[in-house]
């Protein structure tokens, strides 16, 4: 599933097409994905210009000169492809239409984005621009991560006294916003934290240690999304999934990658979600 970094890398990717350019036609095949489309999607797209790209959360959100923003969820397995246009150092030909390619923007410049999902847990919705922060899917969320509304005071005032497990607290979006079940982990990792610790059992001052990890963990993360934009990997000119190496996620049964840690890497199940961490240096 992709997560913050991906997403973030999935906004850079489709920039150069999309920030400016006008969307000369789209085309809507299915009546929804996760949720119904909304009302004449494929009209309110057609003859408009994006403004700008940005991203809150999980969610790319496209600011339209009709004064209405397009959001994009890439749910589980959304997936955009850019065809027509180059990508890092490849230019990709128009691929025949696929199955599961939901949606397709013709750009004015003769770009074509697709949006292909075979699970269908994407969504897409039209919401008039003033309005967005509104959005059911928005108005709840946390500060952004990389923001500077998530900052020290910020993080243990919201987990003071919190019963709740450190690694749920962190998973909880009303907290901070886009954290997933990947970066979590290994910034409990480097933080030396146990997943299990209540939040409120922690120290202010380990709490507090969280926020420049979080920065860090997602800035590594984004900026090896950066370079994949440049690389063979985006070859047939998806956006958004790279090779990135983890410390604990996906390592159960390896050695702890921290200096002199002779642990090994230990998996828990917490609220149905795989934790993985290493007993030896997290407490
Ligand atoms: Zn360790």
């Amino acid at each position: 599933m992709p997560e913050l970094p991906e997403v973030e890398t999935v906004r850079a990717g489709l920039s150069p097409v999309m920030e400016g350019q006008l969307i000369q036609r789209a085309e809507v095949n299915r009546p929804d994905l996760r949720w119904p489309f909304p009302d004449r999607m494929a009209d309110r797209l057609t003859g408009a210009t994006v403004r700008g790209l940005r991203r809150r959360s999980k969610y790319i959100l496209a600011d339209l000169d009709s004064d209405e923003t397009l959001l994009i969820h890439l749910g589980m397995s959304g997936r955009m492809l850019i065809s027509g246009h180059t990508v890092g150092k490849f230019h990709h030909p128009h691929p025949a239409p696929a199955k599961h390619d939901h949606v397709v923007f013709h750009m004015g410049q003769g770009a074509r984005i697709t949006f292909n999902d075979a699970r269908r847990f994407g969504a897409m919705d039209l919401m008039p621009t003033a309005e967005a922060d509104a959005h059911w899917l928005m108005r709840d969320l946390g500060p952004e991560p990389l923001s500077n509304q998530f900052n020290e005071t910020y993080l243990v005032g919201r987990l003071k006294g919190r019963n709740t497990p450190i690694k749920s607290a962190l998973l909880d979006q009303r907290i901070v916003a886009g954290l997933g079940n990947i970066y979590v982990c290994e910034v409990l990792h480097r933080a030396g934290i146990h997943p299990a610790r209540k939040a409120g059992r922690i120290s202010a001052a380990r709490i507090a240690g969280l926020v420049p990890l979080v920065r860090k963990v997602l800035q590594e993360a984004i900026a090896a999304g950066g370079s994949s934009l440049r690389d063979y990997r985006q070859a047939d000119g998806e956006l958004g999934y790279f090779q990135h190496g983890f410390a604990v996620y996906d390592r159960e049964g390896a050695p702890c990658t921290r200096d002199g840690c002779p642990g090994v890497i230990d998996r828990i199940v917490q609220s149905g979600r795989s934790s993985f961490f290493c007993p030896g240096c997290q407490r």
